[in-house]
C-alpha cells in the first residue's frame, strides 16, 4: 500500500508528485520510495504487541545477503546528524528519527499480519520480519541515544586506527610525574607509560611548544586481542627520547609559564566589534571551520571580531553568538586554524556574556587556552556557563560538524 502524504511534513499528492516532492527534502529514488510504501492505518501498533520471529535458518546465504540488502537500503533511518544537515527538512534529527521508526513500525506489523493469516508466505517475508525487526531496535536505541546529553565536557578528537594500533597525537597524551597517560576515548581505553622526565606542568606547554615543535607527530599504540596493550609495538615510549632530547628547549618554556594577568570579568570598556556576517569580504579569507560556523547562524545570531591576545602577540579571532531555545552559546574561534574552537554555554536569559568572554580572549593572562585545557579556570562559577567550555578540534570537519550541530540543534 503506497500513502498518499509525505511522513516527513504531511503534504499530500500522487504518488509521482510525492517522489518529486521527496527528492526535494533530500531523498533519494529508493528512499523516497521505502518512505512512502507503508500502510498508515498500522501506526502505532507494533508497540503494543510482542513480536514472535519466525524460524528460519540465519546461517543460510540467502538471509545473509537479503539482510545485508534491507540493512545498507535502510541505513538512512538513523542519520548522523551531518547527514541529517544536508537534508531539507523542518524537523530536528529526533523528531525526523521518530517519523522512520513509525514508517518502519507500519511495515512491520503489515508483514506480521501477514504471517499470521492464511494465505501465501514466503521465505522472502519471514526474512523481511526478522531484519526490519532488528533494524527498528536499532532505531529505537538510536532515538533513546539522540535524546541524552553527550557524556563528558570534552570533545576528544578521535585517534586514527589502524588495524589493531591506534595512532595518536598531543591531544590524547598527559603529562603526569614520571609518566603519560595516553587515552583513546572513542573505545576507552587508557594506557600509562613510564616516563621518568614527565612531569604536570608540560602540560601547560602543550599548545605552544609540543604542538607547534612537532607539529603533526603521532605515536602508536597497540593493544592485543583482549585489550591488553603490547608495549613492542607502540612507539608511545618514543616521549621520553624525546623529553630529553630536547630538555634545554622545555625547561626555558616552562619558566616562561607565569599566571598573571587582567582580572578575569573585563571592566566593560572592552567592545567587540560586530561583523556583517553575510559580508562576503569578511568570511571569504576565514578557514573552512569558520566558515561553517558562520553559515548556522540565523535570526539574531551575530558574529563578532576580536583580537584574541595569545601569549604576546594579537591574533584575529571572532565570537560567534548563537541564541537557540534553550541556551545562548558563544562559539570561539581563532583565524589560526591551529587553535581549537571554544564553545560557552549560557543561559538564554543572562546578559553580557559576549563582554565577558571577549574580555578573556582579549586579557593578557598568560597561557588562557592552556588554562582551558587543564581545566584550571571554573567557567561555570567564574562566568556562569551552563556547562563547562567545550574544546571543539579542527582535525575533522565532520566531527567539527556534527558536534556543534549536536548543540544547536538538538541540545538548543
Ligand atoms: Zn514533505
Amino acid at each position: 500500500m503506497i500513502s498518499l502524504y509525505c511522513p516527513v511534513c504531511l503534504k499530500g499528492g500522487s504518488y509521482e508528485n510525492l517522489l518529486i516532492h521527496l527528492y526535494h527534502h533530500g531523498y533519494d529514488d529508493i528512499q523516497a520510495n521505502i518512505l512512502l510504501n507503508y500502510d498508515k492505518t498500522y501506526k502505532g501498533l507494533i508497540d503494543h504487541f510482542d513480536l514472535k520471529l519466525p524460524e528460519v535458518d540465519q546461517r543460510d546465504e540467502r538471509f545473509i545477503f537479503y539482510s545485508k540488502f534491507l540493512c545498507e537500503m535502510y541505513d538512512f533511518f538513523r542519520p548522523l546528524p551531518s547527514e541529517h544537515a544536508n537534508l531539507r527538512v523542518e524537523k530536528d534529527i529526533i523528531e525526523l528519527v521518530k517519523v522512520y521508526r513509525e514508517v518502519l513500525g507500519c511495515k512491520i506489523f503489515k508483514i506480521k499480519e501477514k504471517l499470521k493469516g492464511s494465505g501465501y508466505v514466503t521465505d522472502i517475508d519471514k526474512y523481511e520480519f526478522i531484519v526490519l525487526s532488528e533494524i527498528y531496535k536499532e532505531v529505537v536505541d538510536y532515538q533513546e541515544q539522540l535524546s541524552q546529553p553527550p557524556s563528558g565536557s570534552v570533545l576528544y578528537p578521535r585517534a586514527i586506527k589502524r588495524g589493531s594500533e591506534y595512532l595518536v597525537s598531543w591531544d590524547h597524551i598527559e603529562f603526569k610525574e614520571k609518566k603519560v597517560t595516553v587515552s583513546v576515548h572513542e573505545v576507552d581505553r587508557k594506557s600509562i607509560i613510564d616516563v621518568s622526565s614527565s612531569q604536570e606542568l608540560l602540560n601547560y606547554i602543550k599548545e605552544d611548544y609540543f604542538k607547534v615543535r612537532f607539529k603533526g607527530e603521532y605515536f602508536r599504540l597497540n593493544f592485543t586481542d583482549n585489550r591488553k596493550r603490547d608495549l613492542s609495538e607502540s612507539t608511545v615510549s618514543d616521549i621520553e627520547d624525546l623529553l630529553r632530547a630536547n630538555s634545554k628547549d622545555i625547561s626555558k618554556m616552562l619558566k616562561n609559564i607565569r599566571f598573571k594577568g587582567k582580572p578575569l570579568h573585563g571592566t566593560g570598556e572592552i567592545k567587540p566589534t560586530v561583523v556583517d556576517r553575510g559580508d562576503s569580504r569578511f568570511i571569504k579569507n576565514k578557514h573552512e571551520y569558520i566558515q561553517l560556523a558562520v553559515s548556522y547562524c540565523r535570526g539574531n545570531d551575530k558574529v563578532y571580531s576580536i583580537k584574541e591576545h595569545y601569549n604576546g602577540r594579537e591574533e584575529g579571532a571572532i565570537i560567534i553568538e548563537y541564541k537557540r531555545s534553550n541556551h545562548t552559546y558563544l562559539l570561539v574561534e581563532n583565524e589560526n586554524k591551529d587553535r581549537s574552537a571554544h564553545l560557552f554555554a549560557f543561559d538564554k536569559k543572562s546578559m553580557n556574556n559576549v563582554e565577558q568572554v571577549c574580555a578573556y580572549y582579549t586579557s593578557d593572562k598568560e597561557n588562557k587556552r592552556g588554562l582551558i585545557k587543564g581545566r584550571l579556570i571554573d567557567f561555570k562559577k567564574d562566568f556562569n556557563t551552563s556547562f563547562d567550555v567545550k574544546t571543539l578540534y579542527h582535525s575533522d570537519i565532520e566531527k567539527y560538524k556534527d558536534y556543534l550541530l549536536e548543540y544547536l540543534n538538538i541540545i538548543g
